[in-house]
């Protein structure tokens, strides 16, 4: 079962592993599917979800939306990420040229207010901003924050990708701390390890979401010479801990980052889930661990 843990020194509390919510539309559910999944998730321990505006072209929060309506008692029992601020160029928006960043205030106002209509909920758990943005004001996200946790409509703020500047940057202008930092982290792409972004995160006391843990499916379809190197120690790992599939060694590589990352488990397949939440039993020795750096980066550490 997975527990609770509080992501920063001012709370909230998220379950240790997240359920995203990118590839909804993908999965091709009924309402009545989705609350099931949903459901079952949340009986795992499961309660955290990761949702952005944009997920599925716009699509993604209205379809869980719509599961949530069906119960919306399920409500208590999660809590609630969703991101703004990346304008994209879908049909929907035909004025638009080019994808774009917009961390204005008029944009983060109308952008929980939709995704608070197509969630069908009161109150968003955590907003993030999605992507640093180039022409950000921090003075002015810190005062729609400030706004927006005023009257209710968001409780707690955090980033996506920003790096340590950036996320010191914002801090500096927002009276609340901050509350994750959500970013890549898998054995084919852990650049967070080593720029400071996750020393930062272990210094603030604040938990690291994790996405794309499993690098978006192609650590086991991937045919570079990287990744066939990393699924093959990854192979020799999982049979040397006696988990399952490689999958549980890579949540255990990712957790054993001592920033104590949240995996956010990408699959809408309750199966995969539950083998994700089967991986927090393993525990990766050191050496383990630099296994797979080793075999990642292609050489030996310097
Ligand atoms: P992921 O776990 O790396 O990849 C999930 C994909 O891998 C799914 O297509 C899944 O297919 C496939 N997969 C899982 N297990 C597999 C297996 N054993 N064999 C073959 N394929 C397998 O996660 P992700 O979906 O890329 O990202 C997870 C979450 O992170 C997203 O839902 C989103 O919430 C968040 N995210 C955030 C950002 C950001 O910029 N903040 C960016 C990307 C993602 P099945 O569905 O068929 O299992």
């Amino acid at each position: 079962m997975v527990s609770k843990v509080t992501i920063a020194p001012q709370g909230p509390e998220f379950s240790q592993m997240i359920q995203g919510y990118w590839r909804l539309a993908e999965w091709g559910m009924t309402p009545q599917e989705r609350l099931t999944f949903l459901k079952q998730h949340i009986e795992l321990g499961v309660t955290t979800v990761d949702h952005a505006d944009i997920y599925g072209g716009y699509e993604c929060e209205q379809l869980f939306g719509e599961a949530l309506k069906l119960d919306p008692c399920v409500r208590d029992q999660i809590e609630i990420v969703t991101k703004c601020d990346i304008n994209l160029c879908v049909d929907k928006f035909p004025q638009r040229k080019v994808n774009h960043y917009d961390t204005s205030a008029a944009h983060i106002y109308q952008s929980v207010n939709n995704s608070l209509e197509r969630l069908a909920v009161e109150q968003i758990d955590v907003l993030l901003i999605h992507r640093p943005d180039a022409l950000m004001d921090a003075d002015e996200v810190a005062e729609a924050f400030a706004e927006l946790r005023k009257v209710g409509k968001v409780k707690h703020f955090g980033v996506s990708n920003f790096s340590p500047r950036q996320f010191e940057l914002l801090q500096s202008r927002v009276s609340q701390p901050l509350v994750t930092n959500q970013v890549e982290i898998n054995p084919l792409n852990f650049d967070v390890v080593h720029d400071g972004t996750l020393d930062q995160m272990q210094m603030l006391r604040t938990l690291p979401m994790a996405w794309s843990c499993l690098g978006g499916g192609s650590i086991f379809s991937g045919d570079t010479e990287q990744a066939t190197r990393v699924r093959d120690v990854l192979e020799a790992i999982r049979a040397e801990i006696g988990a399952s599939s490689i999958d549980q060694v890579i949540y255990a590589w990712v957790r054993r980052l001592p920033s104590n990352p949240l995996p956010i488990i990408g699959s809408g397949k309750i199966e995969r889930v539950k083998s994700a939440v089967e991986s927090l039993q393993f525990e990766l020795t050191r050496e383990q661990w630099y296994r797979v750096w080793v075999a990642s980066k292609g050489h030996g550490v310097p």
